[in-house]
């Protein structure tokens, strides 16, 4: 019995768009992406992010020798943060944005289309159920989301 779309779980995934998209001025290109696939805003907000959120952020990448680099970059202007919620959103967004490294993500992609690098690459997004959950904790506060 094939899967009825209706049967699709709806989650919610956090996606960042990192300084070189709000650099380049493609926030409301990257957006009208995630827009167009059917999937909502339930949370939305600019942030400043931290060393130390970074180091939680990114703990599963601490050891590579890029990591330094990949910290100030993530601080050299603010992000913005979004809480996006729709039917398989989670693996939706990641198929939107393509794989990490810009170079090799397919045209269409968001990475394919404007990322630079593996660490110039436009957006973050989560990459399971449980990095989700703990990753809207990590960026929002129940307060600023809404039908989650
Ligand atoms: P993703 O963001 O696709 O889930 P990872 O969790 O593996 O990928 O890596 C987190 C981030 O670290 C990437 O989005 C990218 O900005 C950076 N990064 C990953 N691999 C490299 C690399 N080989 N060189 C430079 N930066 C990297």
């Amino acid at each position: 019995m094939s899967l009825h779309k209706l049967d699709m779980p709806s989650e919610t995934t956090l996606i960042l768009f990192k300084p070189d998209c709000m650099e380049k001025n493609l926030g409301g290109v990257v957006l009208q992406r995630f827009m167009a696939a059917d999937l909502s805003i339930q949370g939305i907000k600019l942030m400043q992010l931290t060393e130390e959120l970074l180091n939680d952020h990114y703990a599963h990448i601490a050891e590579y020798p890029f990591f330094p680099k990949l910290k100030e970059f993530m601080q050299r202007k603010p992000v913005l943060a979004l809480a996006l919620q729709g039917e398989n959103a989670i693996q939706k967004v990641r198929d939107i944005l393509g794989p990490t490294d810009s170079t090799t993500a397919p045209k269409g992609t968001i990475r394919g289309d404007f990322g630079e690098s593996s660490m110039f690459n436009i957006c973050h997004a989560s990459d399971s159920t449980e990095s989700a959950a703990i990753e809207l904790k990590r960026f929002f506060e129940p307060t600023e989301l809404y039908g989650v």
